[in-house]
Order: C-alpha cells, then structure tokens, then sequence
C-alpha cells in the first residue's frame, strides 16, 4: 500500500512537473514568436532604406552595400521560415528556375519553332524531339523527368524530417542566420563539384552500366533514358527513379550531407548544376563558353548516340584520365586546346585593331598640325595622304593577322567536324 502511495506520488509530481515544465516551455516558445514577429515586421520598412542605414557600419562600397543588403534578406528570411522550410522551399525555387522551366522553354522552342531550333542545334533537325518520337512519348519522357525533379527535393525534405523529428540528430544541412565568406562558398561548391563528378562517373560507368542481363539497374537505365538516341535539357532528369537518385541526386547531396555545408552553399551547387545540365543536355550549339560546354554536350549527345559505349563523366575529364571518352570524339584536352586557340587568335584580332586604330590616329594629328599651318588646300591633300598611309599601314597590320585566322578557324573547324562526324558515324 505504502509502495503505490510513493507510486502515485511520483506520477503526480512527474506529471506536475510536466506540466510546469510545458507551461514554462509554452511561454518561452510564445515569446520567442513575439521576438521574431517583431524582428519580421522591421522586415516592412523598406529593405534599401535599411541597407542605407547600416552603412556607417559596413563602409561604402558598393559590394559590402550588397553584401549588408543580402545578410539583411537572408537573415529576416531565415527568421520568418522554419529551417526546413528554407532548405527544401529554396532547393524547390532553384530547380523550378534553373532546371524545370528553361527545359520546358527549350522543349517549347524545338517543337513551337523548328526552324530556329534547327539552325541551333549542333545535329540540325536531326535532334528536334519531335522528330524521333511521337507527342504521348514527349509528354511521357516530360513527366517522368519532372516527377523525379519533385521526388528528389521529396525525398530530401523526408530524409531531413527523419533526422531531425525522429532521430534527434543534427539536420543534414546548416541553416543560420550567418552567411558564409564567399571564399568559404567557393572551395565547399568546388569540393562539391569534384565529389559529385568522381560519384556521378563511378556509379554510371559500374552500376548502371554494368550488363543488363546480371543487374536490373542497368536494365532499367537501358531501357529508359537510353531508348533517347538524342537528348534535349529535359532529358536530364527522365532515368528510372532508381536510376536518377543514384546516378544524379546521391552525388550532388552527399558531399553536401557528409560536409553539412550552409544551406546558402548547398543552393548555389544546385543553381550551378542545374544549369550545366540545362545545357549539356540541349543539343545546341550555341552556349555560353562556346567551346568548354559545346564539349560536354557533344560528349552527352555521343553517350546517348552510342548506347553507352563511353563519356559516363559529365564534364570528360575522368573520361579523359581512364580513356573511356567515345571513340573518335574530341576529349576534354581537345577542347581546352581549341579554346586557348580561339582566345589567342580573337586577343590578337583585338591587338592589330587596337593598332590601326591607333596609328590612324597618330597620323590624323601629326598631318592635321601641319596642315593648320600650311593652309587650306595642302592640308586637305596632307590628311587624305596621311589617311592612305596610317590605312595602308593599318591594312598591313589588320591583313597580317587576318589570313591566320580564318585558315586557323577553318581548320580547327574542319577538324573538329570530321572528328564529330565519325563520332556519329
Ligand atoms: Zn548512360
């Protein structure tokens, strides 16, 4: 009897405490809300007019301006929004923005506009979507590829939840009011980028495509992203699941998971490799570095061109490095070459036209003050000699380094072509 009255007692002291506790809990939680709904609304005076205010303490400049200006969005935002939110909200926004509405744009260009596609498209017509399937498989292929964009973002927003709800660990990715140095921001996105290239390369090269007959993964990568022959940006995602989770979504989450980078550094990595595989996918031609990433998406078209038979990488240097670069196809040193080359001719293009123009110049005020002195009629005759010789002169020096270029462009063309056409061939 004794027993179940101390018994008793503990469960009632217990649940008193409980409920002290959870008052107390309740009233710290309560004015934590306040606190934050008042730090927000200083979010509704005018957001420059707070940046102006900080200045005295951040200097003057216009970067550290920005830099006061964007610590001001990034911390009221990280304030007002639960940190899972920011993570999985901000990964949605940046895969809409970079990834899924540019794809749906070009998908929109190619079937709206073949002729402009056409004229674009480093295979012509020949890589137009519509030309090589039927509108249900483009709808079907669109899909899928958006459906694994979502699932992925899912699936991190769960995994996230799991770890930090029920599991009471640490959430995968930092999320803090501090922005990180750009420095810092920098070598994480290029540690980043290294790991997810050495993951990306090893899982596509060894598990899916490995022999279809022993692994139903390499099945499944056969039979549904490699039925494509020509890729277009929306591509990039349409795999099976499995298939896109291993091969795209595991080696760009992981470094940033083992490293538990700031969730400002892990979206920027995810604004950075949407958009190369925005392009690499595209099949055009024409890109921002034209030779570098026209590279990488000749490599990808060839991958799709030849089933598989090399190019795993995405950007060739590992294809590179272990020589499993499609044969015939120009490798990563290739390109490099030929971009160092195009600089080259284009500096010194630069160069001779800074030259003529400068010794047009020189001559137009040496003549021109000797013809003020000599009068009228010798002056004219003086500037239009002038013109002829600083012209003749600027000829020369234009006309030297003209017919380099051309036979240099034409030929790194030409070579650049013959190596393309027995890629494909
Ligand atoms: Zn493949």
């Amino acid at each position: 009897m004794a027993l179940q009255t101390i018994r008793d007692s503990i469960v009632y002291n217990h649940g008193y405490f409980e409920g002290r506790t959870s008052s107390v809990t309740d009233f710290l939680w309560s004015l934590y809300g306040t606190a934050m709904s008042k730090a927000t609304s200083v979010a509704s005076i005018p957001l420059p007019m707070l940046s102006f205010l900080a200045l005295p303490f951040f200097g003057s400049t216009s970067t550290t301006i920005n830099l006061a200006f964007f610590w001001l969005v990034w911390t009221t935002f990280v304030w007002k929004y639960d940190p899972l939110e920011v993570e999985i909200y901000g990964t949605l926004a940046i895969r809409c923005l970079f990834f899924l509405l540019p794809s749906y744009l070009f998908l929109g260009i190619d079937a709206l506009l073949p002729s402009l596609a056409t004229s674009i498209k480093a295979n012509g017509s020949k890589s137009l979507p519509l030309q090589n399937m039927t509108r249900s498989s483009l709808a079907k292929i669109t899909a899928v590829a958006t459906a694994n964009t979502l699932m992925a973002v899912a699936l991190q927003g769960a995994f996230e939840y799991i770890l930090t709800e029920y599991l009471h660990f640490r959430s995968g990715l930092r999320v803090s009011t501090f922005v990180p140095p750009p420095w810092s921001i920098a070598k994480d996105v290029l540690r980043a980028l290294a790991m997810r290239g050495l993951t990306h390369y090893a899982i596509h090269r060894y598990v899916l495509h490995a022999s279809p007959s022993k692994s139903p993964i390499a099945k499944w990568h056969q039979g549904w992203a490699h039925a494509i022959q020509r890729p277009f940006s929306i591509v990039a995602a349409y795999d099976h699941p499995i298939c896109y989770l291993l091969a795209q979504w595991i080696p760009l989450y992981l470094p940033a998971f083992l490293f538990r980078y700031h969730v400002l550094t892990w979206h920027i990595l995810v604004a950075l490799t949407s958009l190369e595989e925005l392009f690499i996918y595209s099949g055009y031609a024409v890109l921002p570095s034209s030779i570098l990433l026209s590279g990488m998406a000749r490599r990808t078209d060839a991958h799709y061109e030849t089933n598989g038979k090399g190019n795993f990488g995405h950007w060739g240097v590992l294809d590179w490095v272990f020589g499993t670069t499609c044969p015939g196809g120009a490798d990563v040193v290739d390109d490099l070459k030929d971009e160092a080359e195009e600089r080259n001719v284009r500096e010194r293009l630069g160069d001779a036209k800074d030259n003529a123009e400068g010794l047009v110049g020189d001559a137009k005020e040496r003549f021109g003050g000797e013809s003020d002195q000599a009068g009228g009629k010798d002056a004219a005759r003086n500037e239009d000699a002038a013109g002829g010789e600083a012209g003749g002169e600027a000829d020369g020096e234009a006309a030297e380094a003209e017919p380099e270029s051309p036979s240099q462009g034409g030929k790194r063309r030409s070579k650049r072509r013959a190596r393309e056409a027995s890629a494909a061939s």
